[in-house]
């Protein structure tokens, strides 16, 4: 399977090339050119396989420069039990609000506690294997900008591997305060962090900038270094997260919540739009998705995109309790577009320049129209937000973090509206303990909240009897490495002299 460019469809690379590349050098994002079908047959083999298995399947029918072993080594060193606390990293929790049952993918089992982990605890073993494929030799520089999961992701899994160094960008007010500190007392001898002065899409367009400037290029050359990216504009994030909707599939099915063949609709706390897009090559793969549900807090830009087919980013930036998703350009939409208009790498091109440009585009009809039918968008607001936590809390013992809980309240205004009750996967992004203040006044409004994040953490923990996850636990007693605070202007400068050759 070939890979190309969704701005220059004759810019065709292999999977390594395309994982250790990153991003395409024209600006576009790599794709694949065909999806794999999967039929009954195929269908019926993975429910009878666990999500290793079902994870070795799908990773071998698109990584096709990769050998059997290669990917049986990936996938067996990044799922274990050891790392997302049991066999199955990515879970279904079965509950309900007001009647509604609600199907939830639990997707933060993993080290960080965020759905980040289920792809970038192996793209490293992927990336490395694709640079000695491809430039071997060579050490891969790892830019992250994150709104606050990506990050620590990123840096748990690229901590200590050898032939890459990895230096991650987030907004200073942007985060909340315990993912600041799980990505400041990050450990390992590549890392390093910075905050920037300004929020996410700063960040993000200061690191398209720093990989698109071919002098920087060029001086890494002279030192033998690459840049790739662990964005999920890299294929090698999107491909993994394919994976868990069609696990959640199998488990359904084998757990009796629907027959074999039965449709389903997918809720997405939408950041980035990576996350939504894997369930949608999911579909194209042949798994029976009816609804794509996009959830959105106050930066509800996709929601005004899906209804209307203009997508506006010049509006007022919220920051909100669900951070890694106030984000106004989101990246991978440019890959739904181009899969929309029949591959149209001109389209598709012209689209994001007038993003680029004016900050503003509009689909045609054509576009809007399967987006209209295939697509449902909606938002919630930080005080709906809160009450959808309470709820589901007070009615069901469930406790879910701000992300969730929006993708939850898009859901029930999806249900209202449409009276649609097909079985729904919503995707759980985020353990509820990364944002435990949001969180706890949630739940216990009245309560005078602690002062130190780690005295709520215990309070949210004392109030609702869920175990705090053993990673956020344990940093309480670790101290900060990393301090940098940097104009996005000046991300280059940093990024020199992190890796000594300023
Ligand atoms: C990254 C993130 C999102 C958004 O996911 P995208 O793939 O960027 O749309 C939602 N929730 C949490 C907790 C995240 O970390």
């Amino acid at each position: 399977m070939l890979y190309n460019s969704t701005q220059n469809a004759s810019e065709i690379v292999s999977s390594a090339q395309a994982i250790a590349q990153g991003i395409s050098k024209d600006g576009g994002l790599f794709v694949p050119q065909e999806f794999p079908k999967y039929g009954e047959a195929d269908f019926k083999t993975l429910l009878g396989e666990d999500y290793k298995g079902r994870a070795k399947k799908v990773f071998s029918d698109f990584l096709t420069d990769f050998s059997a072993e290669e990917i049986e080594a990936c996938v067996d060193s990044a799922y274990t039990a050891e790392k997302f606390g049991s066999e199955n990293p990515a879970p279904l929790a079965y509950t309900k609000l007001d009647g509604v049952p609600l199907n939830i993918l639990e997707l933060w089992h993993g080290p960080t506690c965020a759905f980040k982990d289920m792809a970038l605890q192996i793209l490293p073993h992927l990336l490395t294997r694709s640079l000695k494929k491809t430039c071997d030799g060579k050490d891969a520089v790892i830019l992250v900008a994150t709104s606050g999961d990506t990050g620590k992701a990123a840096l748990e899994g690229f901590k200590d591997v050898e032939h890459t160094k990895i230096i991650v960008f987030y907004p200073v007010n942007g985060v909340s305060p315990m993912q600041k500190h799980q990505m400041n007392t990050q450990e390992g001898k590549n890392v390093n962090v910075c905050a920037i002065k300004g929020n996410f899409d700063d960040a993000q367009t200061g690191v398209k900038r720093i990989f698109t400037t071919p002098e920087i290029s060029e001086k890494l050359a002279e030192n033998n270094m690459l840049f790739s990216s662990a964005n999920s504009i890299n294929w090698g994030r999107l491909l993994p997260q394919i994976v868990y909707y069609i696990s959640a599939y199998c488990d359904l099915v084998n757990d009796g919540k629907i027959a074999f063949g039965d449709p389903i609709n997918v809720v997405v706390p939408t950041g980035n739009f990576g996350n939504i897009l894997a369930s949608y090559y999911a579909s194209l793969m042949g798994l029976p998705i009816k609804k794509f549900i996009c959830a959105s807090n106050s930066n509800n830009v996709l929601t005004d995109f899906i209804k209307t087919g203009v997508y506006d980013k010049n509006r007022q930036f919220y920051t909100t309790m669900s951070p890694s998703m106030d984000i106004l350009v989101s990246s991978n939409l440019e890959r739904l577009l181009y899969n929309l208009t029949g591959n149209d790498d001109k389209a598709t091109r012209a689209w994001m320049n007038a993003l680029k440009g004016e900050g503003k585009y509009e689909v045609t009809d054509e576009v809007k129209s399967v987006i209209g039918k295939k697509f449902y968008g909606g938002f919630c607001d930080d005080r709906q937000t809160q009450a959808t936590i309470n709820r589901l809390f007070t009615q069901e013992s469930y406790l879910c973090d701000t992300h969730t809980a929006v993708a939850v309240g898009v859901y029930e205004q999806y249900v209202r509206e449409t009276g649609d009750l097909t079985p729904s996967v919503i995707a759980s992004t985020a353990s509820p303990y990364k944002f435990s203040k949001a969180v706890l006044e949630a739940v216990a409004p009245d309560i005078d909240l602690p002062e130190t994040e780690f005295e709520m953490v215990d309070k949210l923990n004392e109030l609702t009897g869920m175990p705090v996850p053993a990673p956020l636990a344990g940093l309480k007693d670790k101290t900060a490495r990393f301090s940098a605070v940097t104009e996005p202007d000046a991300m280059r400068e940093f990024v020199l002299s992190a890796l000594g050759i300023g």
